[in-house]
């Protein structure tokens, strides 16, 4: 393999081009290549049919230097350390470009969900909690849903924290559902925060988003409410989406409600009646204004970044560009807007959800989603000027905003 897929070995060598602008010194720029802290447990679940199972998990505490460390958990059958350390430290820099008080963590467990009960999802939820519990707390490192995890999973693990303690601990997890200290507004929030960010982008770019197509990969939390609100809030007409066993594609738009009861009768959104069925390849290279990658890592690689032909890939799912692939879209005049920025909305509400949780007083929903927007407008627009100011594309530039802060409080703890 000529180009390095492994997403943390992608996560360092974006940090060290970072690093090489912004002139950091050695200490600095060891500290902050690698994760503080990380924990790798294993432990046992009971089955339906009887028999002991025995699961892998990890959660990893990147950088803590701003704030606890903040983070999502990933269930997925191919999770690795590796792409677990990337994502802790995407959601160090996240956190960072948007300003708000955390540091990055990020954790999963090697499981395949779809082929586990609800019963055993319980027990494989309450399992990693028991198993990493003594580690994580509101003011140490505080998780939240990613890919395959569901504010149900996240109730379930709050409840066994919060036996652990003996009391009641909302704010140890974040993504809850709304009666157990959930924060209105967290479940559309990631895609809301990077439908914001494309508002601005097409905004600097001249683009008129009315009617303008758009196609999404994955069909997951993000990739469902970026078709609902991206239509909703934009105008746009989302012409393609796909799953993990392919996609559709009608020029004449898809409904967001159709497509939705579709999935959830059949499984898949493949198959709709009246569009084309169509692979995850070919949305990608489809002639439309807006990408919105909203799936996994490594998607757009320097195989097929030349023939994207979207004005504005809006990074929804977290390392879906490798860095060969970023160096093409910049040339090709695709505007990228990079992950840890695009998705950021999810860990705002986060946030949010954390301070109601701290003083037990909860705010309206269009006081989170004002507040989400000023959050997200403000760091798109730094992260832009500071691609105009070092003449970098944007990720570089994403990097450039959040690893400066980082560094920051890292100097000013007396750590570097
Ligand atoms: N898993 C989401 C992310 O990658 C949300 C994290 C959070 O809310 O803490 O940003």
């Amino acid at each position: 393999m000529s180009q390095e897929l492994n997403p943390f070995k992608i996560a360092q060598r974006q940090f060290d081009e970072a690093a090489e602008v912004l002139g950091l010194d050695p200490a600095t720029r060891a500290l902050l290549r690698e994760p503080m802290r990380e924990f790798h447990v294993t432990f046992p679940v009971r089955m339906d049919d009887g028999t002991v199972k025995v699961f892998k998990g990890f959660r990893v505490q990147y950088n803590d230097a701003r704030g606890p460390t903040k983070g999502g958990l990933r269930f997925h059958p191919a999770e690795t350390i590796d792409t677990v350390r990337a994502l802790a430290a995407w959601m160090t820099w996240k956190t960072a470009v948007v300003g708000i008080p955390l540091g990055g963590g990020k954790g999963g467990v090697i499981c395949n969900p779809k082929e586990l009960s609800l019963g055993e999802l319980e027990r494989v939820s309450r399992g990693y909690i028991r198993a990493l519990g003594h580690y994580i707390g509101d003011e140490i490192d505080v998780p939240a849903p990613d890919v395959y995890t569901t504010p149900q999973v996240m109730a379930w693990m709050m409840d066994e924290y919060s036996v652990m303690k003996g009391y009641n601990v909302p704010g140890v997890i974040t993504g809850k559902p709304i009666p157990l200290g959930g924060s209105a507004g967290r479940g559309d929030a990631t895609a809301r925060g990077g439908i914001y960010t494309v508002r601005e982008a097409a905004k600097i770019l001249g683009i008129d988003l009315n009617g303008a197509t758009a196609a999404i990969q994955g069909y997951g939390n993000a990739g469902q409410f970026a078709h609902h609100l991206c239509v909703e809030l934009l105008g746009q007409k989302v012409v393609a989406i796909s799953d993990s066993r392919g996609g559709i594609y009608n020029p004449e738009g898809l409904d967001f409600e159709a497509c939705v009861a579709h999935k959830k009768t059949t499984g898949s959104v493949i198959n709709f009646p009246g569009a084309k069925n169509i692979t995850n390849e070919e949305l990608l290279e489809l002639d439309v204004v807006v990408l919105y990658p909203a799936a996994l890592e490594n998607v757009i690689t320097k195989e097929n970044a030349p023939r994207i032909k979207a004005k504005i890939s809006a990074e929804l799912a977290n390392g879906p560009t490798t860095p060969e692939a970023d160096v093409i879209l910049h040339e090709n005049g695709v505007y990228v807007i990079p992950d840890f920025l695009c998705n950021a909305g999810g860990v705002t509400v986060s946030y949010f959800e954390q301070v109601q949780n701290a003083y037990d007083y909860y705010w309206p929903l269009v006081e989170v989603q004002a507040k989400l927007d000023e959050i997200m407008t403000n760091a798109f627009h730094a992260v832009h000027e500071a691609a105009q100011e070092y003449k970098v594309h944007n990720r570089i530039a994403a990097y450039l905003v959040s690893v400066q802060r980082v560094a920051e409080a890292a100097k000013l703890r007396g750590w570097v």
